[in-house]
């Protein structure tokens, strides 16, 4: 029994002088008050309909290679991209990284 409920009762009882709700009815109303608050803002964060990971959207997120990028195992690679500035992999290391900044 919270001090919020308890002002909601001492309120239902001044708005509502015949009724008199148990506290547990209170508890209760306030229960799936909170539940219901919280189905909202649930609705609205669901609402938004998940992104299809599409092969370029992958692509956008870059690899997450720890390795030199040589194989398909390079998401980067495995769709014919060199690798950016978005990838995990080290740049350093990396083999799959476009042409204008491979070091000579
Ligand atoms: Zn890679
Ligand atoms: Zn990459």
């Amino acid at each position: 029994m919270g001090k919020n409920t308890v002002q909601a009762k001492q309120w239902i009882e001044k708005c509502y002088p015949d009724s008199c709700p148990s506290k547990e009815t209170i508890c209760r109303w306030f229960a799936e008050f909170e539940r219901g608050r919280t189905d909202t803002n649930d609705a609205e964060r669901s609402g938004r309909p998940v992104e299809a990971v599409t092969p370029e959207n992958k692509l956008l997120l870059g690899c997450k290679c720890r390795t030199e990028c040589r194989s398909n195992r390079c998401s980067c690679k495995k769709n014919n991209a060199n690798c950016a500035d978005l990838c995990a992999c080290d740049k350093i290391v990396c083999l799959n990284k476009a042409d204008e900044v491979l070091i000579a």
